[in-house]
């Protein structure tokens, strides 16, 4: 049956050709992942990574798939560094504000230094590169919409758990910022929403996997669908809330979390 038979029943596009998307803490894990889906859905893609070695590969495989990318080294907590990255982009359409970090800790071993880190990575450089990301996104047409921000918070931004007092302070944060952005900014036709996935097996959960040998049977025996996540359990995720398919979407929080957070 055509499109028109049914007026306003045509599907819309989950590609992201003519878009530039951002993705930051590239280099690996789910960022790395949400660089591959959103080149494979026809974004060009800056990947952005403190480290240099990481970045090569993810550019390189994009690239191998048929997909348009480019690398770019930064430390996102730089403010400088951040202003000369955004400075250097033809334009922006799409940001993936994923770079982060977890130290489990019990509340009262938590050091100042540690607090810090994690407060100016997780908090504070993903508001600061979302307000230099809307500046170049202001400057693009408003129709159908100047640009969307997806930030990664965690399951952690919905519920609580031992040892991760500032973790997940951090991504309660990101969740109320989340809400507040998509607000302010949906007269600016700029969508704001996040993702909060359980336990992803990314070198950073492989680390704390490690380190914490009770800890994936315990993750387990809270999540329903009985496995701990893949990256590919966010890649359509990043996709479908940067694209049309989403355009009524902002201000939300999409669990990935294989029920861990509806018990
Ligand atoms: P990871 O440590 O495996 O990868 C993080 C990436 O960010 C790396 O490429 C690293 O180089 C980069 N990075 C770190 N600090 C940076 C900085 N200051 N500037 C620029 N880049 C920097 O982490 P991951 O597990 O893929 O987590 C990515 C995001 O997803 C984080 O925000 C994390 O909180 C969130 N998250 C992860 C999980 C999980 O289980 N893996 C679950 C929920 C949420």
């Amino acid at each position: 049956m055509a499109d028109d038979a049914l007026p306003g029943l045509a599907m819309p596009s989950l590609r992201l050709e003519g878009k530039l998307a951002v993705v930051t803490g590239g280099g690996r894990g789910i960022g790395a992942g949400c660089a591959l889906a959103l080149a494979g859905a026809g974004a060009e893609v800056v990947v952005v990574s403190r480290q240099r070695d990481e970045l090569g590969a993810v550019v390189a495989e994009i690239v191998r798939r048929g997909g348009h990318a480019d690398m770019a080294v930064c430390d996102v907590t730089d403010d400088a560094a951040v202003d000369d990255l955004f400075d250097r982009l033809t334009r922006v359409d799409i940001l993936i504000n994923n770079a982060g970090t977890n130290v489990p800790q019990d509340f009262l071993d938590v050091s100042a230094p540690t607090l810090d880190m994690m407060l100016a990575l997780n908090v504070r450089a993903a508001f600061r590169v979302a307000q230099v990301a809307v500046r170049r996104m202001m400057a693009n047409r408003p129709e159908p919409e100047r640009g969307v921000i997806i930030n990664m918070s965690s399951q952690l931004g919905h519920v609580g758990a031992p040892r991760r007092t500032v973790y997940c302070m951090t991504k309660h944060a990101i969740e109320g910022f989340t809400k507040a952005l998509a607000v302010e900014l949906a007269p600016h036709r700029i969508r704001v929403n996040a993702i909060a996935p359980t336990f992803v097996e990314t070198p950073l959960v492989r680390e704390i996997l490690a380190a914490d040998p009770g800890l994936r049977a315990e993750a387990l025996s809270r999540i329903p669908l009985g496995r701990l996540g893949q990256v590919g359990d966010v890649m359509g995720a990043a996709v479908f809330l940067a694209s049309r398919a989403a355009a009524l979407i902002t201000g939300a929080s999409l669990l990935i979390d294989g029920g861990w957070t509806a018990r």
